[in-house]
């Protein structure tokens, strides 16, 4: 259903309220073809080869965590369910993802916000989206959804879960959510997130029994106030605690770790431009996810900022060429030992204070 104007009015006031909140000064992008997706891309993985789909929607409705700017690429005004069926053939019809089609593993589906929010991401669209990947990628084993934790409703999960196993080679569905930081301090009081642990679990139960799949998506040093070192610290201590609900629960799960790149219009950009915040170095990155070795959960380092970053803001650098190939390969196998010798054939762990977690 279209949004009826006024509501229109009270979500887009909602979203400019909580940007101005938290001091971010971007503004929204209202030129972009609403028939045209944000942005798609491959990726390789455990799971094989991944679509990731960036849909073009209304912004998303928290918009107050601190670091990020991915509003900064949505609309600030609602997209409706016929504008986002055309961005879905949009994708599906490309000749690139055409010549991949029978090959895709899994698809992310992304809108920068919360696909299962229905007021900027229509149910119809989901729908239309959920029957074309099923009449058309054959391999497709897993279907992730990026959302944040309150707009998971499990009875709308369940008529997905349905319609993957209607498939002739039935899918998951996977339920992707922001984590960012582990520390409560920086994750709700510095990066505003509004998650407590509390939530967290709660959502875990809820999608237990459904045998749904976690991904968990954390930044490492997304805020200026953490050190290097306590950045790796606080990578380790999500791994440790996302071990411990893993096996605690079942839920098969993945930590989806981004180096933190500084977004513009937020007040990381002000600190770097102050001087006061570089980003993680990739070797710390490296240094964080060999803590995952023998842990109940995969990691997935994502190295893409999506071009949002500042200039000289980015956590790549001209050197991590190398590196960067490493981590992909790990992405795609899960290998620590060659990680661990690879990292070392670099000389990674030259270039860093301190012990590498095991
Ligand atoms: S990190 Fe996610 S929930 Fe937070 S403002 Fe950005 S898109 Fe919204």
């Amino acid at each position: 259903m279209e949004q009826p104007p006024d509501t229109a009015r009270r979500i887009a006031l909602q979203i400019r309220a909580a940007t101005d909140a938290a001091q971010k000064t971007y503004t929204f992008d209202d030129e972009h073809d609403p028939h045209l997706p944000a942005d798609r891309w491959f990726q390789g993985s455990t799971d094989g080869l991944v679509l990731f789909i960036v849909f073009y929607t209304q912004a998303c409705r928290w918009s107050a965590c601190s670091g990020c700017n991915l509003p900064s690429v949505s609309a600030s005004g609602p997209v409706g369910f016929p504008a986002l069926a055309r961005q879905v053939d949009h994708v599906l019809d490309d000749p690139a993802v055409c010549a991949k089609k029978a090959a895709i593993a899994k698809v992310i589906v992304s809108n920068n916000g919360s696909v299962l929010d229905e007021v900027t991401f229509p149910t119809t669209a989901l729908m239309y989206l959920v029957a074309r990947l099923n009449l058309e990628l054959p391999a497709m084993r897993v279907l992730s959804l990026e959302s944040r934790p309150e707009y998971v409703d499990v009875e709308e999960l369940e008529f997905l879960a349905r319609a993957m196993r209607e498939r002739p080679v039935p899918a998951e569905i996977e339920l992707a959510v922001g984590f960012e930081a582990f520390d409560d301090g920086i994750r709700n009081k510095v990066f505003l997130k509004g998650l407590s642990l509390r939530t967290f679990e709660a959502l875990v139960e809820r999608i237990r029994h459904p045998h749904f799949r976690l991904k968990c998506y954390f930044m490492q040093k997304p805020v200026a106030t953490l050190s290097d070192a306590a950045a790796v610290t606080d990578v380790c201590a999500g791994i440790d605690y996302l071990d411990g609900v893993a096996r605690r629960s079942g839920v098969a799960m993945n930590l989806h770790l981004n180096p933190t790149y500084v977004a513009h219009g937020t007040p990381l950009e002000a600190a770097f431009l102050a001087g006061d915040y570089t980003p993680p170095r990739l070797t710390d990155v490296a240094r964080a996810v060999l803590h995952g070795a023998g842990k109940a959960l995969s990691i997935f380092v994502g190295l893409n900022d999506e071009g949002l970053a500042v200039s000289g803001g980015s956590f790549l650098r001209r050197e991590d060429g190398p590196l960067v190939e490493v981590l992909e390969r790990f992405n795609r196998t899960q290998d620590y030992a060659t990680l661990r010798r690879s990292c070392e054939g670099l000389g990674v762990f030259g270039t860093v204070v301190g012990d590498v977690p095991d």
